[in-house]
């Protein structure tokens, strides 16, 4: 069976031989205050920090899910509000969620097809967190790094950046945003059931002076075992040791996005050729990692009902395109094979 799901999706071949690996070296039978959890732990940083070219000052955390970042978001670093930036369902929950935390919430949507507007509708109020996100998994659409640092240079609140599905698989513009974070069952290749959160100095001195330490997941009580190479309660051992793993195997990030990229372009040129629909018609704001396609209800049935008799998962819609769409992960674990093995199941779906 092969996957183009894009969440949970396809892991890095090489994952079997760390799990094997991982119960060998006994690390994850060890204590998480033990010397060589710590150890692991600071290898899977470093690796991570070197292979994805994180800056030096930020800070890196590792958390259950990119969902729990919301709530981390939300109780540690929001004080005067938040300015909600999105296009699609994620960016909406995100909203929502903060929403019910907070109360401060304002939503500020955009078309699908549209880059958001910078000068007059978006004007954040002092201290409010501008939330964005940076790769919209429901619908395929991407923020550019141009209005990343656009927003950057244009006003000095915090940016909190949803990246779960485009971190480790595209460049990132780490310096224009002040709190990044993904999951681990996208780009990553990993198995799902982490989360990884980076975070600017600004943002901690922001938590800092906000001081919440109410929550088993407080920013600051985060913080404060991540320096010392521990977490705040029994982690993912196993996560964090193919996190480190992973990261050690895969190339830098220049290279991993230049192939991303590369095949993104190819995807785009031969579905249409095909007779494929693309979902966003807008090539500027199309997705690297997700490529969603447009059909009807009826016929995206029988495509993912064909796919599925050749052993291929495709992505079902998500969000308000539910019925009328279906994806294609375009994540670095996914081969060349599998790509091939894909678009001969397409061109044989098209011709019937
Ligand atoms: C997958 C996804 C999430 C949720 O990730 P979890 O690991 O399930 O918490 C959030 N935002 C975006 C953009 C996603 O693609």
């Amino acid at each position: 069976m092969i996957t183009f799901y894009p969440g949970p999706s396809k892991v890095y071949d090489e994952v079997g031989q760390y799990l094997q690996e991982a119960v060998d070296s006994g690390v994850i039978s060890a204590n998480h205050r033990s010397a060589a959890f710590m150890q692991m732990l600071e290898d899977a940083i470093r690796n991570l920090k070197t292979k994805l070219n994180v800056p030096d000052a930020y800070e890196v955390y590792f958390v259950s899910s990119a969902t729990e970042c919301w709530e981390i978001i939300a109780e540690s670093l929001i004080s005067d509000g938040s300015l909600h930036i999105y296009n699609g369902a994620f960016g909406e929950k995100w909203m929502e969620y903060t929403q019910k935390l907070t109360g401060s919430a304002r939503p500020y949507s955009f078309e699908t097809n549209n880059e958001p507007l910078l000068k007059d509708e978006i004007q954040p109020a002092r201290n409010e967190i501008i939330c964005v996100t940076h790769n919209e998994t429901s619908n395929g659409t991407a923020l550019t790094a141009e209005f990343l640092n656009t927003i950057h240079d244009q006003s000095d609140n915090i940016i909190a950046v949803d990246a779960t599905s485009s971190m480790a698989g595209v460049e990132l513009p780490w310096l224009s945003a002040d709190v990044w974070y993904g999951s681990v069952q996208k780009c990553f290749g990993l198995p799902s059931g982490m989360g990884v959160m980076i975070v600017s100095p600004k943002a901690v001195e922001r938590a800092i002076a906000i001081g919440n330490r109410a929550h088993y997941n407080s920013l600051l009580f985060i913080r404060d075992n991540f320096l010392k190479f521990q977490t705040p309660y029994t982690p993912n051992t196993l996560g964090i040791y193919l996190m480190g793993k992973v990261m050690q195997q895969v190339a830098s990030i220049e290279t991993v996005a230049q192939k991303t990229l590369e095949r993104a372009q190819d995807w785009y040129s031969f579905l249409p050729k095909h007779g494929y629909q693309l979902l966003v018609e807008n090539e500027a704001v199309r997705s690297k990692t997700v490529v969603a396609l447009r059909d009807t209800k009826e016929r995206i049935a029988s495509i993912k009902k064909a796919a599925l008799q050749e052993g291929i998962v495709l992505g079902n819609g998500y969000g308000k395109d539910k019925e009328t769409s279906f994806r294609i992960a375009n994540f670095p674990a996914i081969t060349d094979m599998e790509i091939q093995t894909l678009k001969d199941f397409l061109v044989f779906f098209s011709s019937k």
